[in-house]
């Protein structure tokens, strides 16, 4: 396996980087830690001849309050206590991504954005010519499920769960200028499965606001893999939650490493605020996202295996907050 050549740009400024996009459009992918597009250029997956690297664009290095540059590398986010305190399942996510290595490069807004996976496309060129490619890239059939021309490839990032079930915003910049909108709303849930995301021909993710109001609110994330010390999330379930005495104040679930994108449950969760959390409740609750989720066999683990681990990462994660408990 090796890169192909391409030319790399470095711009300084956001404007400038939305504008080399412009110029080479549908011929060029941004950069950012490099740890997820490089492995894939390397499998020759989709590559492109230029390369606009965003490390020197100084607005999205830049950290304050709620503000998260994009380009804010995980393992600062994962040393920063104070952030711990505030944003404690976003810290508890970043800190299970990976390895200590690969966060040492890997991006916050690289993380929103990371590439679908699946056991059919996470191979090298002459693995996946052995079966004729597939729907995502170079071919025209999907393995997993033939019969529709969609991609079930599996969203795998660790943080947009946990930033969804906190209300944070993504800001992006593009051809026509800035634009903020929640995390959830990145993301193509209608779409076919291969153009994953929601953002204009383009755009850049420039920054992720976290909400005031969330700072402190009890918040965790469970993450289901193989290797605890290495994999990718086969499940990820974020909780963030408050309480008004003996009865649940406010309750949002999202979910990831099961489904094309990551998802939210307010639905389902609006349904049980206002009222106390009992052992029934909760294994209500458990059962109903468990019961919404569709995993596909295109991971490591077994689909059916990953419905009921749902149920059960939603109880434990849920009572862990409930009583108080702090990040694993
Ligand atoms: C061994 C290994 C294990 C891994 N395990 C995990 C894991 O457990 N959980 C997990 O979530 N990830 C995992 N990853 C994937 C990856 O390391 C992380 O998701 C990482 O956060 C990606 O960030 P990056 O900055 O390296 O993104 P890059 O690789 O630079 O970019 C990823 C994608 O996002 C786009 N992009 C990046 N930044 C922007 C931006 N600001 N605006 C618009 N587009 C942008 C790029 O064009 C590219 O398409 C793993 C990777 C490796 C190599
Ligand atoms: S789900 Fe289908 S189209 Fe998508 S990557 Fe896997 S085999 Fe390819």
């Amino acid at each position: 396996m090796h890169l192909e050549p391409f030319e790399l740009h470095r711009p300084t400024s956001v404007e400038e980087a939305a504008g080399l996009a412009r110029t080479h459009a549908g011929r060029c992918d941004f950069l950012a830690g490099g740890t997820d597009l490089l492995p894939n250029y390397k499998m020759h997956i989709n590559l492109r001849p230029h390369l606009i690297s965003l490390d020197r664009v100084g607005e999205m290095t830049h950290r304050e309050g709620g503000r998260v540059g994009a380009m804010t590398r995980l393992a600062e986010l994962e040393r920063d206590a104070a952030f711990a305190r505030d944003y404690p399942g976003v810290a508890e996510a970043a800190r299970q991504v990976a390895t200590p290595l690969v966060r040492a490069s890997a991006t916050v807004g690289g993380n929103l954005l990371v590439e679908t996976r699946c056991f059919f496309f996470n191979q090298s060129q002459f693995w996946r010519a052995s079966l004729g490619f597939c729907l995502k890239a170079d071919g025209d059939r999907c393995h997993v499920v033939p019969q529709k021309a969609v991609c079930y490839a599996t969203f795998s990032g660790d943080l947009a769960p946990a930033l969804m079930v906190v209300g944070a915003e993504v800001e992006v910049a593009g051809p026509d200028g800035r634009r903020r909108f929640p995390v959830g709303a990145l993301y193509d849930a209608a779409g076919d499965g291969i153009r994953r995301v929601t953002l204009a021909p383009g755009e850049v993710v420039v920054a992720v606001h976290l909400p005031a109001e969330a700072r402190g609110r009890p918040s965790g994330y469970a993450k289901l893999r193989a290797r605890p010390s290495f994999d990718f999330p086969e499940l990820g379930v974020a909780v963030a939650l408050s309480r008004d005495g003996d009865r649940l104040a406010a309750l949002r679930v999202a979910t990831g490493g099961l489904e094309p994108h990551p998802r939210e449950f307010d639905a389902i969760t609006a349904r049980y605020v206002g009222e106390p959390l009992s052992p029934e409740r909760l294994d209500a609750l458990a059962a109903e996202v468990q019961a919404a989720v569709r995993p596909v066999h295109n991971t490591a683990y077994p689909p059916d295996y990953r419905k009921r681990m749902t149920g059960v990462f939603v109880r434990r994660t849920v009572e862990r907050l409930w009583s108080g408990g702090t990040a694993a």
